[in-house]
């Protein structure tokens, strides 16, 4: 075989840069992909005991996706949806603390379409949507500290530990659980909407801009009763924001997990005082 002149191969050689520069140019760089996923798995508890196929799979089921266990294009645009900032996949039991939970709004948005008025009712209006048997959030009126639950409007970046505008811009609101008390953090810069303002502003063909508050704060409720994500797509714990959401409550299997939250609550002050019991008695004998 007879092989090209130096002036060809030269000429072949650079034609292949630029074949190879444009491919890279045009296609995404499935590598940086993966790792965005990667954090996005991590960051919601998927891959503290599965592997990344299983991860995948087990995120897909929570998005009511086919379970392919590979990152195809509807899982990457699932990662992408605005959603609540809590683990899907959560470390240890989660339990409600109180029959009764008392809610204070510490912090308003500075700028909202809401007024206060209307988000203190919108909260009411979730908190009486969870009304069940054996837990109940009520509003604190009085300024006695005895809160369960407070409720912070402010800037992600500014309130959140760790939070990065980069990385964490799907998260619309954020429970944590501190000192026997759960903290919502909602983020200040969204824009806030309840019915009134969204009829006002269905005209103006924004409406899809806006986020339905109640269906955030119902979720988030959840969370402070000891409710985890659920894949069920008519539970009030999908941990995804929808579109906005007519006749919204919690679904039946909420409010069966809502009591089997209570029962372990119960199991676990149960543990406690049987070892407390069995060390007093070893502590008899030795005595
Ligand atoms: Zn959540």
């Amino acid at each position: 075989m007879q092989l090209p002149d130096t002036a060809v191969l030269t000429k072949m050689i650079k034609q292949a840069v630029i074949l190879l520069t444009s491919v890279l140019l045009v296609c995404p760089n499935p590598l940086q992909e993966d790792s965005k996923a990667t954090q996005y798995l991590a960051k919601y508890g998927y891959l503290n005991t599965m592997d990344l196929t299983a991860g995948v799979k087990s995120f897909q089921k929570m998005s009511g996706l086919t379970e392919t266990g590979s990152l195809d294009d509807d899982t990457v645009a699932q990662m992408g949806l605005p959603r609540c900032g809590a683990n899907d996949i959560p470390e240890g039991i989660t339990t409600n603390k109180k029959d009764v939970m008392r809610y204070a709004v510490i912090k308003y948005p500075e700028s909202s379409l809401l007024s206060n008025d209307n988000i203190d009712n919108v909260i009411l209006t979730a908190a009486n949507l969870w009304k069940n048997d054996h837990v109940e959030i009520v509003k604190n009126l009085d300024d006695d500290h005895s809160n369960v639950i407070e409720i912070v409007f402010c800037d992600f970046t500014e309130c959140l530990v760790g939070f990065s505008a980069e990385n964490d811009m799907e998260e619309l609101a954020r429970p944590v659980d501190k000192d026997g008390k759960t903290t919502l953090y909602l983020d200040s810069a969204q824009s806030w909407a309840d019915d009134s303002t969204l009829s006002q502003l269905s005209y103006g063909g924004v409406m899809h801009l806006q986020i339905q508050l109640l269906q955030v704060i119902l979720h988030q409720f959840g969370h402070a009763m000891g409710l985890e994500h659920s894949d069920r797509m008519t539970s009030a714990m999908v941990p995804f924001y929808m579109e906005w959401v007519n006749g919204l409550q919690p679904d039946k299997e909420d409010f069966t997990m809502i009591v089997m939250s209570g029962q372990s609550r119960v199991r676990s002050a149960c543990w406690q005082l049987f070892v407390l019991s069995f060390s007093v008695l070893v502590l008899t004998h030795a005595l």
